[in-house]
């Protein structure tokens, strides 16, 4: 039971909530420009019951998103799970990859506060802006203690979102994210939350370590015509893993599967996951996957499943079977 307001860490990064439009009508805009003091101050005025304490950790669009924010996001996160002052976690962040920090914080924190990541599609400034609502929005989510056990959620429009089931689906509309297999698992106002259903990993460890020497991973799309140079480039430049985002149930050619097998052979392991949007791939459908030696990348899309294969690898998971098992798992 908490007597006082919750207290909750808002970590800075940037993207469009705290982008600033060039005009309310024009298309144009700066993500990351806002500091995250000017956005919290935009804040004060709307009443929310919770007090926050502000850290900026970078100002970046999240199409530059990486290793470098991503070591510091993770420690930040970490201090304050271990502090029993804070309540609860927020995270503003570009929506371009915020599937991408969610499901790798997924991956390697506890999971007994909330993280919330929350960003916006319209920058501050522009006419039906969505930053201030996203964010009262988190804040209700952050606040309540049973957000806690269901790992790191995404809050955007009135939707929660579970990490590994979130993802960007357009542009442009402010209902650009969806969720697979499962949609959103709560719905959420300023004043209102309502779950879908109960948490289920509560006292969860973080299930893998902290990838001090993240490995170099790449997606390649499959695309009619294509020929196996791209796999060679690939292992020219020293991939250690690479992710395919193949056609339907995560096809490719027959000589880039080909290509794909003998970059499994040298110790580089292959997980199929398909460019489409959204549907299981599964394994030995119409590629023989127990022959090639892949890894069916099951509900995971390319960038999530890039994220899983750097994690395994940097937790020395390179087995097949091993990969396979994590990927079922999700
Ligand atoms: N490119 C921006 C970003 O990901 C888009 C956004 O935030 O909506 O930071």
């Amino acid at each position: 039971m908490i007597a006082r307001l919750p207290r909750l860490l808002v970590l800075g990064t940037g993207g469009t909530i705290a982008g600033s439009a060039q005009s309310a009508t024009g298309g144009s805009y700066a993500a990351g420009e806002l500091r995250l003091d000017q956005l919290l101050n935009d804040l004060s005025g709307l009443g929310l019951e919770a007090e926050l304490v502000a850290k900026p950790i970078a100002q970046i669009g999240s199409q530059d998103m990486g290793w470098d924010v991503w070591d510091v996001l993770h420690r930040e996160i970490l201090a304050a799970l271990n502090d029993s002052q804070m309540d609860g976690i927020l995270v503003t962040h570009g929506t371009d990859t915020a599937e991408e920090t969610a499901y790798l914080l997924d991956l390697t924190l506890p999971a007994d506060k909330p993280v919330v990541l929350v960003g916006a599609m319209r920058p501050a400034g522009a006419v039906g802006a969505d930053g201030m609502r996203n964010f009262a929005n988190a804040v209700r989510v952050a606040s309540d203690p049973d957000a806690c056990g269901r790992g790191p959620l995404l809050v955007m429009g009135d939707a929660v979102f579970a990490a590994k089931d979130v993802r960007k689906a357009a542009t442009s509309n402010i209902d650009a994210f969806k969720g697979y297999p499962r949609g959103p698992i709560a719905r959420v106002t300023p004043s209102t939350l309502d779950w879908f259903g109960g948490a289920t990993r509560v006292g969860e460890p973080a299930r893998y370590g902290w990838p001090e020497t993240p490995p170099r991973v790449a997606i390649l799309t499959a695309g009619a015509g294509m020929d196996a140079k791209p796999v060679e480039a690939l292992l020219g430049i020293g991939c250690k893993g690479i992710v395919l985002a193949g056609m339907g149930q995560g096809n490719a050619p027959g000589c880039v599967l080909d290509a794909l097998s003998e970059a499994v052979k040298s110790g580089v392991p292959v997980v199929r996951s398909a460019r489409v949007d959204e549907g299981l791939v599964d394994r030995n459908v119409e590629v023989d996957d127990d022959r090639y030696g892949f890894v069916a990348g099951r509900a995971l899309g390319p960038a999530k499943a890039r994220v899983l294969l750097m994690v395994l690898i940097a937790n020395g998971i390179t087995d097949a079977t091993a990969i396979q098992a994590a990927f079922d798992r999700g």
